[in-house]
């Protein structure tokens, strides 16, 4: 029997925002801003939520880069923004989670409403 799991994302938030530095193929100073959450899954259902990982994108040549390629205060600046708005996860990141929760809870009520 074969089980598939692992690790998938989805698009969590995306902005467009003025940075304080430059594309280095383009010289653009304007990026979209991707926040994404990773999950585990089994079987394509998520299971629960992991980390999140943050991309930008140059709006005028495309070029993608991570966060950690970016100067330091460019990660400060994206940090405030994200403290004000922050990038909420779907519930449905942990919704294999949670209907194992409900599952167990029910064996566990109704095993305790049999003894009395
Ligand atoms: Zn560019």
């Amino acid at each position: 029997m074969f089980i598939f799991f692992g690790t998938r994302a989805s698009l969590i938030k995306s902005k467009q925002i003025q940075g304080n530095f430059e594309c280095s193929y383009c010289q653009n100073n304007t990026f979209n801003v991707s926040i994404y959450g990773r999950y585990f899954h089994v079987f394509w259902i998520p299971i629960f939520p992991l980390y999140k990982s943050t991309y930008l994108e140059c709006t005028h040549c495309k070029k993608t880069y991570n966060l950690y390629e970016t100067p330091e205060n460019f990660r400060e600046q994206l940090k405030k923004d994200n403290e004000t708005a922050p990038p909420k996860r779907p519930l449905w990141h942990s919704f294999g989670g949670l209907v194992f929760l409900l599952i167990v809870t029910i064996i566990i009520l109704s095993s305790t409403m049999n003894s009395f």
